[in-house]
């Protein structure tokens, strides 16, 4: 049995496996889409302009930030202090059940502004300021202070939000929760923040990428580029929210069709399936239930404990990944090493496959800014997985180093913790400032 579980797996990682000839297609395919997006024409890569430009670094003020992302919702108040830094004052994290993220709007943003007052209560803090909120899912922006929901992603299904502005939304439930004094100034995606804070402290940083429950990221590009953006703007260039999360000229497996055919948004967010935090744990359960239906698992046990859809989060594969954890099966039937030997190798092969997806992305924007690398990028990477999935930095490392070899150095990957919500306050504050 553990030669036939040994071609199975051998199955799976060719399967899986992103070449450099898969990285290289993908770069050319992913310029063509950028384009596409920019000319407004047909692409799976939206290209949402974000009405605002990176910082100078000397903005300055007291502000709030909201940030919305898949798992959790901050409640943020920080000081910038006008040379590139900034001070934390306070910060509390929510947790956003599923009994909150599939209910109806009034309900979803009464517990954003509930939020908002406990956090407010707690350091004691009643300013009438400006906030910045962070919401990271596709809206097509009219302004910096207004934007429309396309669609859902990461699993939200909250009724009577899709097509309208999430602004006018939080600020209707502000009133009806009595802090009406807080002016909602900027909305913005966690990618465009995370951009946007390090480059407040560093102007070599030019591209924002989030690596967590979902994948995206934001790129400042020059506003001639802009073919489909008309309108009046007062800077050389504007930030893009790309969401990459939906480019769709990869192969796929049939381990991502199935995923894809189940999931709340069957068609959308391919590449997001393929690479983020909410996904790789469910591709993992669908290899180990094919392997489980072949007969090379010994233990039933495992069948019980992965039959459930995303039973199996990214967050335990990872903990497996790194020996800090066992699956603690039901029972009395004990798992064998060789079997959580195989279950870690899948583990590996999806999380290896989803790293070499994102450092190519990158390294499509990046190639698009930049086609030759004649300048140093650094590149502000937010997320858990990228944070935190044991191998997940390495493998984009060493991607990138099959990409671009000897110029690979001119690509700094620096992780930038609470830039989805820092980034929100930075541009709150650069327009009370402006
Ligand atoms: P968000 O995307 O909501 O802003 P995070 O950046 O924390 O939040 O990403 C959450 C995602 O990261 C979840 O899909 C979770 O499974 C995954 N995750 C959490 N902890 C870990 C970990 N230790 N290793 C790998 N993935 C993790
Ligand atoms: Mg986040």
């Amino acid at each position: 049995m553990t030669q036939a579980i040994d071609i199975f797996l051998q199955e799976i990682a060719d399967i899986f496996a992103f070449t450099r000839k898969d990285a290289l297609e993908m770069i050319v395919a992913f310029h063509e889409e950028m384009e596409n997006g920019l000319k407004g024409k047909r692409s799976s890569l939206k290209m949402l302009p974000s009405f605002t430009r990176r910082p100078k670094g000397n903005e300055k003020g007291n502000v709030l930030a909201i940030d919305l992302g898949g798992t959790n919702m901050r409640v943020l108040a920080v000081r910038l202090l006008g040379n590139g830094k900034v001070e934390t004052i306070g910060v509390k994290r929510f947790s956003l059940e599923k009994d909150i993220v599939s209910k109806t709007e009034d309900v979803f943003f009464d517990f954003i502004a509930d939020c908002v007052s406990v956090f407010l209560k707690e350091h004691d803090l009643d300013f009438s300021c400006e906030v910045g909120f962070t919401f990271s899912f596709p809206v097509v922006q009219t302004s910096i202070s207004s934007g429309i929901l396309v669609s859902w992603t990461k699993g939200f299904t909250v009724e009577g939000v899709e097509g309208h502005d999430v602004v006018g939304l939080l600020s209707k439930a502000f009133k009806r929760k009595g802090l009406e004094s807080l002016k909602l100034v900027a909305l913005v995606n966690d990618t465009v923040g995370t951009l946007v804070t390090k480059s407040y402290a560093n102007p070599l940083c030019d591209l924002g990428v989030i690596l967590g429950t979902g994948t995206n990221a934001a790129y400042p590009e020059r506003i001639d580029r802009i073919k489909k953006y008309k309108g009046p703007w007062d800077s050389d260039e504007m930030i893009i929210n790309i969401e990459w999360g939906g480019f769709d000229r990869i192969k796929r497996t049939i381990y991502d069709e199935k995923l894809d055919r189940d999931s709340e948004n069957p068609g959308n967010q391919r590449m997001e399936k393929m690479v983020s935090g909410r996904y790789l744990g469910e591709i993992a359960r669908l290899i180990i239930k094919e392997a489980f239906n072949k007969g090379f698992f010994g233990a039933k046990a495992i069948k019980d404990y992965f039959s459930k859809p995303y039973s199996l989060t990214t967050e335990k594969l990872s903990l497996l990944a790194s020996d800090g954890d066992t699956i603690n099966a039901s029972g009395t039937e004990s798992i064998s090493y060789e079997d959580i030997w195989a279950i870690k190798e899948i583990g590996r092969t999806v999380s290896k496959r989803a790293a070499r997806i994102a450092a190519t992305a990158i390294a499509s924007v990046v190639t698009h800014m930049d086609r030759n690398l004649a300048s140093e990028h650094i590149i502000a990477v937010d997320g858990s997985l990228f944070e935190k999935y044991r191998g997940f930095r390495e493998h984009m490392e060493i991607m990138l180093e099959e990409i671009f070899q000897d110029s690979k150095d001119k690509i700094q990957l620096s992780l930038t913790h609470d830039g989805s919500g820092i980034g929100a306050a930075i541009i709150a504050a650069s327009l009370s400032f402006r």
